[in-house]
């Protein structure tokens, strides 16, 4: 394996400069019914109202505003499950670079169409059967564009770390902070910051339980690799973390843990009646490992949690939000 150089924290502060006035400093969100709920004070980063509905709209837009005029001339390709492939589509418009987005032929109706929106070209593929970091690569080289992946990427991670960045700003330090879990890009960002900012803080990632390689990743010391997971958290369908990723994640984690589609439902209808808040499955994950006690011994602590996303189609969400 080839050495790889790590982002940091510096890295994450050059990241908010360039997010500077571009991305939204999002609200931190809270609700005393919410705290007597969980029994801890939650601090809610609120990355569903960031642009593009989710947080990865940081970390496009810190890795495009990187590139070289060559790279602006060739374009950006990305493949995605659909918050990454909006997020870059409105960052090359925004930073003048024509983009085209690989998505899985299953990947849901509103991020495809938001995605073609923000004028980017999209090209599916069978996300069970075809390897999308293949064809990415092969069209890449084809028409001369750079590939930005969702998350293995140190402009990527470092613009991730920004929503943690401005939620210790905006709260102090907090005791624990969880975020949820697919790639890593979010956590090994949020992990630089909290290293910097919150020192003392605990920092806990959460999969979806139908996937939990990270956890076994973490357990055995490497990366392992899992089939893709059916989970409602679409966000996190990921197969394994990152080389850039998974270090950061081993060194700066507290744990790994997990939550059911079942409990996202519950989170995801908790957030809707008491906050008035639309948040995908895969934003409300870690919300729920909060509230079932996958994240331990939290009574009466400050806690941090990122909501990471709010994409998904409003009969879907009534569907889920509105079952007994
Ligand atoms: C991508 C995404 C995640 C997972 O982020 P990683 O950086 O891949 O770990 C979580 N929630 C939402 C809404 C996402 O779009």
């Amino acid at each position: 394996m080839p050495p790889v150089t790590l982002p940091t924290y510096a890295d994450v502060e050059q990241a908010a400069g360039f997010l500077e006035g571009r991305a939204h400093r999002t609200p931190v969100l809270r609700s005393r019914r919410l705290d007597e709920r969980a029994g801890c004070e939650i601090h809610l980063k609120a990355e569903h109202l960031q642009r593009v509905g989710a947080f990865k709209f940081r970390g496009a837009l810190n890795a495009l505003s990187a590139f070289d005029a060559d790279q602006r001339r060739g374009g950006v390709l990305a493949y995605s499950s659909g918050n990454h492939a909006q997020a870059i589509a409105l960052a090359a418009r925004e930073t003048g670079t024509r983009a085209v987005i690989v998505m899985p032929h299953d990947a849901p109706a509103l991020k495809v169409a938001a995605t073609q929106g923000y004028g980017a070209e999209v090209v599916r593929y069978d996300r069970y059967t075809q390897d999308r970091e293949e064809i990415a690569s092969s069209l890449a080289a084809e028409r001369g564009m750079t590939v930005i992946p969702p998350y293995d990427h140190p402009h990527v991670i470092a613009g991730q770390g920004t929503a943690a960045r401005e939620l210790l700003a905006d709260v102090g330090p907090l005791d624990v902070l969880v975020t949820p879990l697919g790639g890593g890009g979010l956590l090994a960002g949020s992990i630089l910051s909290a290293g910097a900012l919150a020192p003392h803080c605990r920092l806990y990632g959460v999969e979806p339980a139908a996937g939990d390689d990270g956890q076994q990743s973490l357990r055995q010391g490497r990366i392992v690799t899992i089939e893709t997971p059916r989970t409602l958290a679409d966000g996190a369908q990921t197969t394994h973390l990152g080389q850039l990723t998974f270090p950061i994640i081993a060194d700066g984690v507290t744990d790994i843990v997990t939550a059911t589609d079942e409990e996202l439902v519950g989170s995801m209808q908790l957030l809707a009646a008491t906050l008035k808040q639309v948040v995908e499955p895969t934003g409300a994950l870690a919300l729920a490992a909060v509230l079932s006690g996958a994240v331990p011994d939290t009574a009466g602590l400050r806690v941090g949690v990122v909501l990471s996303g709010g994409n998904i189609d409003l009969a879907r969400f009534a569907e889920l939000v509105g079952a007994p």
